[in-house]
């Protein structure tokens, strides 16, 4: 009797939107579910976690809108485990904007990017538009390489915030034509085609920097000491881009420094499946962003000076887990939004150091340690 007033009310909830009154807002919640297929979790080691170690690489991976809702839904979709919820060290992260309770992308890319929090729309200017000094214009004068890697535009918000400085994220030709006078020695993110809809100036003012490809296996890739690498697309079609480039990530920085690296590497498109409340694609891309994360993990197990921190730029949809069957893959979720939220949104880390990254902590924050952490003498 139970199960089937249940039943009912799963089918009337997937089928129409429902509408709540709640003082003078209107909120909106859609229902969906999804089967995924189960895919490896790998568990580490542990021996260099937590460790005095000595770190000489940092790989930040920002999940674009991976919330506890996020997380939840992915880790019961592989059957109750990730790579990620593997971890032993976790903390949260609060996201808030220097002129908004709820930020967006470009204002917490920045706070990653730089250490300071500004308004939203801003990428690497503080709230009075001056320029803010990102991780790899403070790293790479120390002699360390550094990278991004994202499912997003290379004019996206979050890899923008790791190179440009422009008071709008919607500036997309001023973005493409910072990267030349960028510190990053590589780069890969969307697309060719965004890439040559952009003026021949700016074009080739970064092919003079950098050598670009449209495809990981040019010879030309090999033999460049700064790379672009631009792929056809970034969208579910994608195939393994984003683990695959992950890896191409780790071995190009690691053979172009002495000293060391940092990589960012973004799964920008949980948060584009919550702004449609798309479930098997918030399963999916939430999947996907785990696989890039076990490159990851599985680089500094063997690297044994590298640490590890997994964490979002904000939650997206206000997104939950209602029901699932993880032995079958199966998971049941509700939206109540099609925007961002201002929920903390959780953090993993493994390596050297993690437990600097445990508790509860600003987004800004997290650079002011990677800073401390890769900058110091030691
Ligand atoms: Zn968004």
């Amino acid at each position: 009797m139970r199960k089937s007033i249940l039943l009912f009310l799963t089918a009337l909830l997937a089928a129409t939107p429902l509408t709540a009154q709640t003082g003078n807002r209107e909120i909106t919640a859609s229902a969906a579910d999804t089967y995924a297929e189960k895919q490896n979790a790998y568990t580490p080691s542990f021996r260099i976690d937590g460790t005095n170690a000595r770190i000489r690489n940092i790989i930040l991976l920002i999940g674009d809108g991976m919330g506890q809702g996020a997380v939840n839904l992915g880790m019961y979709a592989n059957g109750g485990e990730l790579t990620m919820t593997n971890l032993k060290t976790m903390g949260y992260v609060r996201t808030q904007s220097a002129n908004n309770f709820t930020t967006d992308s470009a204002a917490s890319g920045t706070a990653y990017a730089t250490g300071v929090k500004t308004k939203n729309g801003y990428l690497g200017k503080d709230s009075s538009k001056v320029n803010i000094p990102n991780i790899p214009e403070l790293l790479a004068p120390l002699g360390y390489a550094c990278g991004v890697v994202s499912t997003d535009d290379l004019n996206g918000a979050t890899p923008a915030a790791f190179f440009a400085h422009q008071a709008s994220r919607n500036a997309k030709e001023e973005i493409w034509a910072d990267l030349p006078a960028s510190q990053l020695t590589f780069a890969s993110a969307g697309t060719q085609s965004v890439f040559e809809s952009m003026p021949l100036s700016t074009q080739e003012a970064i092919k003079k920097r950098f050598t670009l490809v449209y495809d990981p296996a040019d010879p030309a890739a090999a033999g460049s000491q700064r790379l672009v690498y631009l792929p056809p697309s970034v969208t579910q079609d994608r195939g393994d881009y984003l683990p695959a480039t992950t890896q191409m990530a780790i071995d190009y920085l690691s053979a172009r420094s002495k000293k060391g690296f940092f990589l960012m590497v973004e799964g920008a498109r949980i948060d584009k499946s919550e702004h449609s409340n798309d479930l098997p694609g918030t399963v999916w891309e939430t999947l996907d962003f785990d696989k890039a994360i076990e490159v990851a993990v599985r680089f500094a197990e063997r690297d044994g000076h590298t640490l590890v921190i997994i964490s979002a730029d904000h939650e997206t949809g206000a997104t939950i887990l209602s029901k699932g069957d993880p032995a079958q893959g199966y998971v049941s979720g509700i939206f109540a939004s099609k925007s961002h939220t201002p929920m903390m949104v959780p953090l993993f880390a493994y390596g050297p150091r993690s437990r600097e990254f445990s508790g509860v902590q600003e987004n800004s924050d997290v650079a002011r340690k990677i800073l401390q952490i890769l900058g110091s003498k030691k």
